[in-house]
């Protein structure tokens, strides 16, 4: 049985537990270095992006973090998660970091203000039983993706139609969507297939 930390700076870290949990996986909080080392998984939760990546760097958790994604960890972020996978990102602030563990850029609050936050159904590659229904929350989405990474969901229709809202690459996964909020657990299913066969 895989251990899948959540990383517990800040966000929606109980939902990410408890969804790990009902599918039969050990959750961990992460939080710091020796928590990150017992794992065998990371999930990154929505949040705050700015303000998780301070909190990297003032627990001391960006470098063993960088180091465990080269290394091939497995991990999964949601919306802010999302942004700290990626390499780049567009109006983030300056000193924001990234972990650069999916070659793609983000923009961020990239559905705008009338938008802050709403719901959709989406296709997902990979992901079985119909349409997912997604929720958005101040999301980013992928501006542009790298050659490795596979795109498995876009947006369709609205102003928005086509826009890269769920990735992954290589044993990293990342959706700008919460599924952690509506109890469908499809997502953390196909993370938690891809961990087992990754460890
Ligand atoms: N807008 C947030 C950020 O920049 C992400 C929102 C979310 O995770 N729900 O990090």
């Amino acid at each position: 049985m895989p251990t899948i930390g959540v990383l517990a700076l800040q966000g929606d870290v109980v939902e990410h537990m408890a969804a790990l949990a009902e599918l039969g996986t050990i959750a961990r909080p992460v939080r710091r270095p020796e928590e990150l080392a017992d794992v065998d998984a990371l999930v990154i939760p929505g949040g705050e992006s700015t303000t998780m990546s301070k909190l990297l760097v003032s627990f001391e958790m960006l470098e063993p973090l960088r180091e465990r994604l080269r290394a091939g960890m497995p991990a999964y972020g949601s919306c802010a998660g999302m942004i700290m996978l990626a390499s780049k990102v567009l109006d983030g602030r300056p000193d924001q970091e990234v972990l650069s563990a999916i070659d793609m850029t983000v923009r961020r609050n990239a559905f705008g203000r009338q938008v802050d936050s709403f719901e959709t159904d989406v296709e997902l590659l990979g992901i079985d039983g119909g349409a997912f229904r997604t929720v958005f929350i101040r999301a980013p989405w992928a501006e542009e993706v790298g050659p490795d990474v596979e795109v498995l969901g876009r947006i369709s229709g609205g102003p928005a139609d086509g826009k890269i809202v769920a990735v992954r690459a290589g044993n990293v996964m990342a959706t700008a969507f919460h599924p952690e909020v509506t109890g469908d657990l499809r997502i953390h299913e196909a993370f938690v297939e891809l961990v087992r066969a990754a460890v």
